[in-house]
């Protein structure tokens, strides 16, 4: 069976100082384990294809497919606020991209496929854990309606990889809108190439935000349009408790996508200060922060395309700021219009903000699961909801305000039932079921955990009762403190 897969790549025709050609070299003996072939079928690829001896070769890099360029992007990036001029694809590979049958463009990346040119002291290589956790983690994002790099296949490599034990090697085939960072921009604005910038820009305004190229000043319209995708998609992140984990500049995607899933992580309990990743000992990017770190990375983005913006540098630097000053209302206005969601409310009334931050502060002050609090309140009377508090009498008074809010709502029970369960998942990516999960697939070979979260994960807002077991919120001992960033 031979496999065809209808390349087109555009970042490959951009200018050679944008990557390196390189081939991947990190899979010996690879298996599959796991295939998404509803996202096959998205992309127009044959699954079976992909799925017997040689598209699994195609998918660990060991054969090159016609077709594909492999390429690995350069970029650059602010890592916990640290400049580094030159990072790059250290252990990914762009294969190339296909135009998906709804007509989008997407890319084809190998993650965790050897060494490239930017690998810098590293190995180029993923373990199996990381693989495994990108999978299920940005799978369960799609389910959840959230922008997110899509998972098209997970391999193991047949080679091992030293961590601080000896690990199986594995790797992704990642799908994305693209690969392009704000860390990508800031590669060519630190050698001031504003050639590159330029064509940079031209080309995530053709691939991302077409409607640029037709406003009056295009430059202006892209840093809009990335200002705007990013408000929204924070936003979305905080209203179902996702922590990125490492929100470098490195890591943001300009095409508005959640992208390079490491120490992520989902609140249990309800706590803006929380942290998971085991190297922000600062607490950069808590929970509660990230809408602010989000601004700082689009200041970042705004101060390399000052070049772009004017000629004047007074000029382009009044317009960038005008430009950021838009991401804050837009954030507010999608997280608010979020919450009211999550609360019910069809309508707008001044104080919904007052009603849900009161809500908020009493789930902080009292340790409540945040997932199961709002999935819980869509029947509030039957679900038990109180007794989730200690003092259950501490929710009484919200829950009378609340009710009296809702009284004012034209809509009927149905509709705002209907309403809260697609705004309150059941079912999110528990910390520890991620980690029971890499425990049973790395120490026991065992993969069925792996199998079953995606299945529950796959249909987060249905009521799954043959699942009510991954709606728990973990036992003291299942905990997770920290999480590891994946390399
Ligand atoms: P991350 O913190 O995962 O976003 O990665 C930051 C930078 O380190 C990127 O340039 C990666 O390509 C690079 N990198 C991470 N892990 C490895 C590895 N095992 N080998 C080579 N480069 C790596
Ligand atoms: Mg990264």
């Amino acid at each position: 069976m031979t496999i065809s897969i209808p390349f087109d790549n555009s970042y490959a025709r951009l200018p050679d100082r944008f990557y390196a050609p390189v081939r991947p070299s990190a899979a010996s003996a690879p298996q599959l384990l796991q295939l998404n072939r509803a996202l096959a079928a998205e992309l127009g690829l044959d699954a079976e294809a992909l799925a017997a001896p040689e598209g699994i070769e195609i998918l660990s890099g060991l054969r090159i497919a016609e077709g594909s360029q492999p390429i690995a992007m350069a970029y650059a990036g602010h890592q916990f606020a640290h400049f580094v001029p030159q990072l790059g694809d250290g252990r990914a590979i762009l294969l190339g991209e296909v135009v998906d049958r709804s007509g989008r463009r997407r890319d084809l990346q190998l993650k965790g496929s050897g060494r490239t040119p930017f690998s810098r002291g590293g190995d180029g290589k993923a373990a199996l854990g990381p693989v495994l956790r990108e999978y299920v983690v940005s799978e369960a994002m799609a389910a959840l309606g959230i922008p997110t790099t899509r998972a098209l296949a997970a391999v193991t490599t047949g080679e091992q990889v030293v961590r601080e034990d000896l690990l199986p090697g594995a790797a992704i085939v990642r799908v994305a809108a693209s690969h392009i960072r704000v860390g990508t921009f800031q590669f060519f604005a630190a050698r001031e190439d504003v050639e590159g910038l330029r064509l940079l820009a031209d080309h995530v305004i053709a691939r991302h935000y077409p409607a640029a190229a037709q406003a009056e000043r295009p430059y202006r319209a892209l840093l809009d349009g990335v200002i705007a995708a990013q408000a929204d998609l924070i936003a979305r992140w905080l209203l179902v408790g996702f922590i990125h984990g490492v929100m470098n500049t490195d890591n943001m995607a300009v095409s508005g996508e959640t992208i390079d899933y490491g120490p992520c992580a989902f609140l249990d309990d309800y706590d803006p200060n929380k942290v998971f990743s085991s190297i922000d000992r600062m607490g950069r990017y808590a929970y509660g922060r990230q809408p602010e770190m989000a601004l700082w990375n689009l200041t970042r983005l705004a101060e390399t395309l000052l070049p772009l913006l004017a000629e004047d540098e007074v000029e382009a630097i009044a317009d960038a700021e005008a430009a950021l000053a838009a991401f804050a209302p837009a954030f507010e206005r999608a997280y608010l219009g979020g919450l009211r969601r999550k609360l019910g409310l069809f309508t707008e009334k001044e104080d919904d903000l007052g009603l849900a931050t009161a809500l908020l502060r009493i789930l902080a002050a009292n340790r409540i699961d945040f997932t199961n609090f709002f999935r819980g309140l869509v029947d509030a009377d039957q679900s038990g909801l109180r007794d989730m508090f200690e003092a259950p009498t501490v929710i009484d008074d919200w829950l009378a305000q609340w009710k009296a809010r809702l009284a004012d709502e034209p809509q009927d029970e149905l509709a705002r039932r209907t309403l809260m369960r697609a705004a309150n998942p059941a079912f999110i990516p528990r910390n520890h079921r991620i980690e029971a999960m890499i425990r049973a697939a790395v120490d026991h070979g065992d993969f069925a955990p792996f199998e079953e979260l995606l299945t529950v994960l796959a249909r987060p807002y249905e009521d799954q009762p043959e699942y009510d077991g991954y709606r728990s919120p973990p036992a003291e001992q299942e905990r997770v403190t920290a999480t590891f960033c994946g390399t």
